[in-house]
């Protein structure tokens, strides 16, 4: 069971070959429970990795009322000129940062980046306003570079999962201060300025779970399994993770589909239009406003 399942896990979602869908009755379409023999019932491979998720974590049903974003290689292509910015602004501080770093780091908050490069190349513990300093440098190089392109497929995705009723929150290890007005520019009407989680929000970023935990409490005080995280690097996986949430990887970069997998997705995807093409089977409306959740 356990080859399995594991060799189930390394396919990637979009590919995945489907299985005809279970009739699901009422009450169940919004929250749905642990079903371990779901293969052999003919449920698709979807709930299948649910209920790997709600075993896997105690939960008895998936009753999701938000979804989480990451920001930077998610809701924007940024990830290219954050590597460029992090290699240029980090060489004029004496700090050598390659562009295969800033894809691996991606996710935690900028200054404890800074402060752990500062702490294993040059030997120094700096302080959280000398790291925000540097910081400063490198967001300056990132907006002298052209404006990264909203991500293809997020814009339908998002209309997706306002029209079945949940909350769109956003949570970023980012620290750029013109963030927020940037924010609900582009994802006008999809977006509530009170759920966005930044860096300026929490002590512990990404890889830890406060970052998620701190989006669950903006989105309506929700529990664990009434979310879903949707994130692209492998410490952000991990923060969704710790968080006990549902975790759906998108990778939009470089690394291999195994770094995410091992960080603990529990889906992955390879673009977020696949997402959104999938989003229906990972989230089914109920006709009830009922709901049958613990
Ligand atoms: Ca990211």
């Amino acid at each position: 069971m356990k080859n399995f399942f594991q060799s189930l896990r390394l396919v990637k979602a979009s590919k995945l070959e489907r299985l005809p869908p279970r009739e699901m009755k009422n009450e169940e379409m919004n929250c749905r429970k642990g079903d371990p023999e779901g293969l052999a019932n003919g449920i698709s491979h979807f709930s299948f990795l649910i209920s790997h998720y709600l075993k896997k974590h105690g939960f008895e049903a998936f009753c999701p009322k938000a979804v989480l974003f990451d920001m930077d290689g998610v809701l924007y292509d940024s990830m290219p000129n954050h590597a460029i910015a992090w290699q240029q602004s980090m060489a004029k501080f004496g700090i050598r940062m390659t562009q295969a770093d800033a894809y691996a780091t991606e996710g935690a908050r900028g200054v404890d980046t800074i402060r752990k490069m500062v702490k294993v190349q040059q030997g120094r513990d700096i302080d959280e306003a000398e790291a925000q300093m540097m910081y400063d440098e490198k967001t300056r190089q990132f907006h002298a570079l052209p404006k990264p392109p909203v991500m293809p497929g997020i814009l339908e995705l998002m209309a997706q999962i306002q029209a079945d009723g949940l909350t769109i929150g956003v949570v970023t290890g980012s620290g750029q201060r013109p963030l927020i007005k940037r924010l609900m520019n582009d994802f006008c009407g999809f977006l509530d300025e009170n759920h966005i989680v930044t860096a300026y929000d929490v002590k512990h970023g990404k890889p830890n779970p406060d970052p998620y935990l701190m989006g669950l409490q903006k989105v309506g005080n929700l529990n664990p399994w009434e979310a879903i995280v949707v994130e692209n690097a492998p410490l952000g996986v991990r923060a969704g993770v710790a968080a006990r949430i549902l975790t759906i990887a998108v990778n939009t970069g470089p690394l291999p589909d195994e770094v995410l997998l091992q960080a603990g997705a529990d889906l992955i995807f390879d673009r977020m239009t696949d997402l959104s093409h999938d989003w229906r089977n990972i989230y089914t409306p109920s006709s009830s406003s009922s709901s049958s959740s613990s």
